[in-house]
């Protein structure tokens, strides 16, 4: 069977900035204090659509309630005190086709990064609903765009299964993922990470190759490192937001978690998935302590 959804027109990436101290001109930051090459990119981008700065108290902005997104424990959990009680906001938008947000999205969160290094604030992504945190092997935003460069935040739902937030900024429905047949919440967590590293980088080359596409349509079942995944829609699809439900098919449970294989990134920490119990697979769990 095949699945067919609507490719948005435009989408539009947010960060928002929290801050208490406000620099004397956001011209001052970006792109002047922004990390290459998104510095070239913002001083092209400033002021249209792919690029634009806004200013306002917390209390005025309409995301006084980011904080709410964020987790209340592990690493995100001093940030989200942060972002409860700053005094400003600044709201990085950037409005483009979905294929062009590989371009347009890492240069306004580069923006965004460079504003909260300045003012010492915190950074939120309301669509994956998680801070921006600082790689530890990178001073700023990568050059290049990589899908699995924190544009997906993942969080825990019911019955084990977890939700990705993100795919809709490159103009994909979101998806939540069936708990493994094995039980194991982070393998789980695992096959979510390997089905959005798949569709997401086929969704880019297919808009690569069909930029104007209106809908687009997917077999409903994937193969991945020899496991079989099965697509549907979420019941209430297409309101309030397309997403698909995954269901994963194999291998055989005696099998499932030793061929789990390693993760391309480091898992999601605690934060992220705030509260995750312990992960019960040896090679997932082995990953996750090197990260
Ligand atoms: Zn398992």
């Amino acid at each position: 069977m095949q699945l067919t959804f609507a490719v948005p027109r435009q989408t539009t990436s947010i960060f928002v900035v929290a801050i208490d101290r406000v620099p004397s001109g956001l011209g001052s930051v970006v792109p002047w204090r922004m990390c290459r090459p998104h510095r070239r990119c913002a001083a092209e981008w400033l002021g249209s659509d792919r690029l634009r700065l806004s200013r306002r108290r917390a209390k005025d902005s309409p995301w006084r309630q980011v904080h709410a997104m964020l987790g209340a424990a592990g690493e995100e959990g001093p940030e989200r005190d942060r972002v409860r009680r700053a005094a400003h906001h600044i709201v990085v938008t950037a409005t483009a086709a979905p294929a062009d947000q590989v371009d347009v999205a890492p240069t306004a969160r580069a923006a965004a990064r460079a504003l909260a290094t300045e003012c010492d604030g915190v950074v939120v992504d309301p669509l994956t609903g998680a801070v921006v945190f600082h790689c530890t092997d990178c001073a700023g935003e990568r050059p290049d765009f990589t899908v699995t460069d924190d544009w997906i935040g993942w969080r825990p739902g019911p019955q084990g299964t977890v939700a990705g937030r993100g795919l809709r900024r490159f103009g994909m429905p979101e998806i939540v993922m069936a708990a493994a047949a094995c039980g194991h919440t982070l393998c789980t967590v695992t096959g979510a990470r390997l089905v959005a590293d798949r569709l997401l980088t086929a969704h880019l080359a297919f808009l690569r190759d069909h930029p104007l596409a209106p809908t687009r349509t997917i077999d409903d079942s994937l193969r991945i490192d020899g496991m079989e995944f099965t697509l549907r829609w979420q019941p209430g699809h297409p309101t309030p937001a397309p997403t698909l439900t995954v269901h994963p098919l194999g291998p055989p449970a005696d099998t499932a978690c030793a061929k789990v294989p390693t993760p391309t990134r480091p898992l999601p920490t605690p934060a992220r998935i705030s509260h995750l119990p312990a992960a019960l697979c040896p090679t997932p769990q082995t990953t996750q302590e090197a990260a």
